[in-house]
C-alpha cells in the first residue's frame, strides 16, 4: 500500500523550475531513496511532501492526506528531520526532547529514544557542544519523537566522517526495523545502494528512473568486465570468437575482456586450453555509479 503518492509535481521559484513533473509512490515499510546531484530538486520535492511548500501543480497524498490542507494531522504521521541551523545553540539535548515532545499528543518516551541513539550521557549538553554525528543523531531523535509512521531524512550523512556515516546507516536500518517507512534524500551512491529498497533517480527536476538499486544497474547494463594479466601472450581472436565476449582491450600489461553471460567461465576455460594463466584476475560488474552516468549522461558530483 502506498503511504506517499506524488503525481506530476511541479514547483517553480521565479524563473527556475526546480521540480518539473515528478511522480512516484512510496510503499509502507520501505526505505525509498531520492538520489540526484545537487540542485536536482530533491529537497524541494520532499518539502512539498512535508507540506512546507505549496506545489504549483500536481497532487500529493501522504497517508491519504493533502499535506497543505491537513497540516495538523500530517504532523502525527510524518517525522521531519530538522536542519542543524534550526536549533538554538544553547538548548540542551534533554530540553530539546522535552520541547518537541510537547508538540505531540502521544509522544514517544524520549529517554528511551535518546538511549537507543546513544545520547543518554549528553542529556545536559548544549546543542553547540555536540559533535557532527551527535547533532545528526539528535535531529533523528527529534524526527522520531512523535512516533511517526513515516520519516523523511534529508542529506542525513553529509558532513559526517566515514565511521559516523556507517553508524547513521545502522541507525536507519534500526528505524526501519521498527516499522517506520523512510524517505531518504541523498547524493551518495554508496548510501543509496546500501540502504534503499527502491529509489527515484532525479536529475534537473525530473525522475529519470525508479527501481531497486540492482534493478537500475541491470536495466542499464548487464555487461561484466574481467581484468587480468596473462602469463603468456594470447591471440585476442581466441577470446573475441567466444559468444560471451563483446570486446578485448589491452591496458598496459593487463587484458580487459567485456562480455555477458558466463563470461568468466568461458574466458578462463579458453585461457587454460591455451596454457595461459590469468594472474591478478578481477571481475568488475556495473555499479550504481555507472547506471547513474548512463541515465543522466554525467557523474554525480560528490
Ligand atoms: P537538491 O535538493 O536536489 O539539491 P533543491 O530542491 O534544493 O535541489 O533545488 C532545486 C533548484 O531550485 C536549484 O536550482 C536551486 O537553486 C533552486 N532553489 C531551491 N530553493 C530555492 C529557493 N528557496 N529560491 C529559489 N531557488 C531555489
Amino acid at each position: 500500500m502506498a503511504i506517499i503518492e506524488v503525481d506530476n509535481l511541479v514547483k517553480r521559484y521565479g524563473d527556475t523550475t526546480a521540480v518539473n513533473g515528478v511522480s512516484f509512490a512510496v510503499e509502507e515499510g520501505e526505505i525509498f531513496g531520492i538520489l540526484g546531484p545537487n540542485g536536482a530538486g530533491k529537497t524541494t520535492t520532499v518539502e512539498c511532501v512535508e507540506g512546507l511548500r505549496s506545489p504549483d501543480s500536481g497532487t500529493i497524498r501522504v497517508g491519504g492526506l493533502d499535506p497543505r490542507r491537513d497540516e495538523d494531522k500530517l504532523r502525527d504521521l510524518l517525522g521531519v528531520q530538522l536542519q542543524e541551523s534550526q536549533l538554538p545553540e544553547k538548548l540542551q539535548v534533554g530540553e530539546a526532547m522535552e520541547l518537541f515532545s510537547s508538540f505531540y499528543r502521544e509522544p514517544a518516551d524520549w529517554r528511551k529514544l535518546i538511549e537507543s541513539l546513544h545520547l543518554t550521557d549528553k542529556v545536559g549538553t548544549q546543542f553547540r557542544r555536540l559533535s557532527g554525528g551527535q547533532k545528526q543523531r539528535l535531529s533523528i531523535a527529534l524526527a522520531l519523537i512523535g512516533n511517526p509512521k513515516l520519516a523523511v531524512l534529508d542529506e542525513l550523512t553529509t558532513g559526517l566522517d566515514p565511521q559516523a556515516r556507517r553508524d547513521a546507516w545502522d541507525l536507519i536500518e534500526d528505524i526501519r526495523a521498527r516499522g517506520v517507512t523512510i524517505v531518504l534524500v541523498t547524493h551518495f551512491m554508496e548510501e543509496a545502494e546500501r540502504l534503499c529498497d527502491r529509489l527515484a533517480v532525479i536529475d534537473a527536476g525530473r525522475v529519470v528512473a525508479i527501481d531497486s538499486p540492482a534493478g537500475l544497474v541491470s536495466a542499464v547494463d548487464d555487461r561484466q568486465r574481467i581484468r587480468f594479466r596473462p602469463s603468456a601472450p594470447i591471440d585476442h581472436a581466441l577470446l573475441t570468437a567466444l559468444p560471451e565476449v563483446t570486446a578485448v582491450e589491452r591496458a598496459g600489461s593487463q587484458l580487459v575482456v567485456t562480455g555477458t553471460g558466463d563470461l568468466l567461465l568461458a574466458v578462463t576455460t579458453t585461457l587454460a586450453r591455451n596454457k595461459v594463466v590469468a594472474a591478478d584476475l578481477r571481475v568488475e560488474q556495473t555499479s550504481l555509479d555507472d547506471a547513474f552516468v548512463a541515465l543522466t549522461g554525467r557523474k554525480i558530483d560528490n
